[in-house]
């Protein structure tokens, strides 16, 4: 069969369909980016916001009209939640929630899959992998109020620390050159099998029994991280960014979220990091217009997050999720006060994102070349990530896919800096 598989929404949904796709590849199908020459669709869908709901019947719908031979199977958080929305949308024909998911290759080919398959990666045409996202936990044992994605995952569950070991050894083997841990609640790993610093521990043993050249972290809920944590970046394969979800940067309206964090302790925790390990990148998340946000909670909440100084801001406008606390609150935003909010905190984070990356203007950093986005008559045109996660290109003679190479960097413009790989050319 041919297998064309979409997702919307984390980088968690990524990864359950990067492994659906190894394991449909195990069995024999072709995966193919060619929706109009698919026989089975994969959708692995998104909740967080009524944005990603309506992304997500959006996608499914022109699935549907590029090829209405195809099957369509939807998973993921909107497929949990809201089963008898997806029902009904044309072409759909199979739902398999977010427990099932896990064996979703099973049910559709009818044959047990490998948790992955151990066969070198020929990917004949699709984009080549530099970076993946490895998921090491689903579900969640917090509370937030205004979050979905609980009801839509469950409680946390971390999978066997060998089983991590092996896919990463795999993807090593594979050629990858970068691992990124992923999980809804990725800083619980290990509390439900009893270790109280799991992910401590699971990033220290990747560290001792695999090659793999970068081990990358991706977003940690600011009170799970252990004292001593910030040691594992003794060790330069891991990639100096911690993406640390802030929400708000206001004590009472973190308090009515039932965030575990307030300004005192997220404040201690970015000076520990940036004290630890100086050129740390640090981005965070941060929801407007909750329930009850005032103009003057807001301006808190914008003090503070300028004083944090990120180097990026993820900014959602708060949408109401049925079935959370928030969404029973009073006072609810209007959307041109969330409208104007966003823009300000937009602003704040380009500003930011540029300020960080204009301080390494003159010095080398090993970067991973990841994709061609273009051909110039000089050249390919180049894009890849520092460790620090700069976004960077240029313009080569060759393709520098896959490869760390030191490149020094030169001018920031538009989101991204332009760099002179330092390539001895023999
Ligand atoms: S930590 Fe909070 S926001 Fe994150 S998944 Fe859990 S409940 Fe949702």
């Amino acid at each position: 069969m041919k297998v064309h598989l979409r997702m919307t929404g984390c980088r968690l949904n990524q990864s359950e369909i990067d492994l659906m796709a190894r394991q449909f590849e195990a069995q024999g199908h072709q995966i193919t980016d060619e929706a109009d020459q698919a026989d089975w669709f994969v959708v692995n869908t998104c909740a967080v916001t009524q944005q990603a709901t309506s992304s997500s019947r959006k996608l499914i719908r022109e699935l549907h009209r590029a090829n209405q031979g195809a099957e369509i199977t939807v998973t993921g958080c909107y497929a949990q939640i809201s089963p008898e929305e997806v029902q009904v949308i044309p072409g759909v024909t199979r739902i398999i929630d977010n427990i099932g998911k896990d064996t979703l290759v099973e049910q559709l080919t009818g044959k047990p899959a490998e948790s992955f398959d151990y066969e070198p990666i020929s990917r004949d045409g699709r984009i080549s992998r530099t970076r993946a996202f490895v998921k090491v936990q689903d579900g969640c044992d917090n509370a937030c109020t205004f979050c979905v994605t609980t009801i839509a995952r469950g409680a946390g569950r971390s999978r066997p620390m060998q089983d991590i070991l092996d896919e990463i050894r795999y993807l090593e083997a594979a050629g990858y050159q970068e691992a990124v841990l992923t999980g809804v609640h990725l800083g619980s790993y290990g509390h439900d099998l009893g270790q109280s610093d799991g992910l401590f521990q699971l990033a220290q043993a990747i560290l001792r029994e695999t090659a793999i050249p970068r081990l990358r972290l991706s977003s940690l809920e600011p009170w799970d991280l252990s004292e001593g944590f910030f040691s594992l970046w003794q060790d330069p394969r891991v990639c100096r960014h911690l993406h640390l979800p802030l929400q708000s940067g206001s004590d009472r309206t973190l308090k009515r979220m039932l965030r575990r964090t307030n300004q005192a302790n997220f404040s201690a925790l970015v000076s520990a990091a940036r004290e630890a390990v100086p050129e740390i990148c640090i981005t965070t998340d941060v929801i407007v217009g909750f329930p009850g946000e005032t103009e003057s909670e807001f301006s808190e909440s914008y003090a503070f997050i300028e004083a944090m100084d990120f180097a990026g801001l993820h900014v959602f406008p708060y949408s109401k999720r049925p079935g959370t606390a928030a969404a029973r609150m009073r006072n609810h935003v209007r959307d041109e006060v969330k409208k104007d909010r966003s823009a300000r905190l937009i602003a704040l984070s380009k500003a930011g994102e540029g300020r960080f990356a204009q301080r390494f203007i003159g010095q080398t950093f090993p970067v991973l070349w990841e994709q061609i986005a273009g051909v110039t008559q000089e050249g390919f045109m180049n894009v890849g990530y520092t460790d620090h996660y700069i976004r960077v290109r240029c313009i080569h003679p060759r393709v520098l896919t896959n490869q760390i190479l030191p490149a020094l960097l030169l001018q920031y413009t538009d989101h991204q800096m332009q760099v002179l790989p330092m390539i001895e050319e023999g």
